[in-house]
């Protein structure tokens, strides 16, 4: 079968191997058939060499770590054939850390956890994938044309989790929250503040294209000016930009009591002037938190799923700016000007 692999730590490496083995039966019980992975920055990481590692006794990793596909048979009967089904990236380190122990991979202690097409598990850019019912996440027929979105959402679903959990710390009733960034990250994390009743401010560079729409269909006030020019201080920040210049300005921008969850990874080995006395003057004068936030678990999927769900199905699909077909994949993987989610498909 056909699949969509690099060799991790070799600079454009990126094949469309024909001849790809089946999924091995060890991967899990239920065989799905591939619909549709979903292409976001890490994936450019890996491409370039920067990141990512092979299954242990191969050189070669299969991309992919947003899937969508369809059951075509689950011998545990936990989905049916013909659902969707989406898989969690991350699995539990094997010794297990006491996070992992109860499920909470996405806290893993010692760095031994293992992710599909990023970290030592075969990715789902391949036209068949298999997963264990544990990992497997079903998805509301409606979603077909978006559902690849699952992943990043759960990734948004942690934050929001988070961010309310280190929010209950007092009494807590926040009314405002700023997402920098308008990607897919951004804007999922501005839909999931949508659907809390929040009023959503999301601020990017880009003054055209389909970003400022997006923003706006759901409620939010769009802003292309710098952080330090808004007239007001937010009681929540999501920062999905991972810009240096702009962690810093919302991280002494948030309101009293904020709380500032950081998601974009920079790229680091760029310094830039900074006081860092003054911004932890403010952090205590003012009891707020800045924190970081990476993957999902389980939970998460769940909660990502029935935020899916509820959301309109046309603004979902036209945060999907692009569809490569496979035969192509190598388009899927260059950034155009416009993208937001570029989809390589292997079905529809
Ligand atoms: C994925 C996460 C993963 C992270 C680090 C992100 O692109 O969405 O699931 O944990 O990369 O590998």
């Amino acid at each position: 079968m056909r699949a969509v692999t690099v060799t991790p730590g070799v600079a454009d490496s990126l094949r469309l191997v024909e001849d790809h083995p089946e999924p091995a039966h060890e991967e899990g019980a239920i065989l799905v058939e591939s619909l549709a992975v979903g292409i976001c920055g890490t994936d450019n990481e890996i491409i370039a060499g920067h990141y990512g590692e092979a299954p242990p006794g191969t050189d070669q990793l299969v991309l992919g770590h947003e899937s969508l596909g369809r059951v075509v048979e689950d011998p545990t009967g936990t989905l049916q054939p013909g659902e969707l089904v989406a898989a969690i990236v991350r699995h539990p380190d094997p010794v297990p850390c006491p996070n992992c122990a109860v499920g909470e991979w996405d806290m893993c202690r010692n760095g031994r956890f293992t992710e599909h097409g990023i970290k030592a598990l075969p990715g789902f850019a391949r036209e068949r994938w298999r997963v264990q019912p544990r990992f497997a996440v079903g998805l509301d027929p409606a979603l077909q044309r978006v559902g690849v979105l699952l992943e990043p959402t759960s990734v948004v679903a942690k934050a929001w989790d988070h961010i309310d959990r280190i929010g209950h710390r007092a009494e807590w009733q926040p009314q405002s929250v700023l997402v920098t960034g308008a990607g897919p990250i951004g804007l999922l994390a501005a839909l999931l503040a949508s659907q809390r009743g929040l009023a959503v401010h999301v601020l990017d560079l880009a003054t055209d294209g389909p970003k400022p729409a997006l923003a706006t269909a759901l409620g939010a006030t769009y802003h292309s000016a710098p952080v330090n020019d808004l007239g007001f201080e937010p009681d929540i920040v999501l920062e999905c930009t991972g810009a240096p210049s702009v962690v810093l300005d919302v991280m002494c921008k948030v309101g009293p009591n904020g709380v500032v969850c950081l998601t974009g990874v920079s790229s680091g080995g760029r310094t830039i002037d900074f006081d860092a006395g003054a911004l932890n003057r403010t952090l205590v004068l003012e009891n707020n938190v800045v924190f970081g936030s990476v993957n999902a678990n389980r939970r998460h999927w769940d909660l990502a799923a029935a935020a899916l769900a509820k959301a309109d199905p046309a603004w979902l699909s036209s945060l999907i700016t692009r569809r490569v077909p496979v035969d192509a994949y190598a388009d899927a993987y260059i950034q155009q000007p416009d993208d937001i989610k570029v989809v390589l498909e292997f079905a529809s």
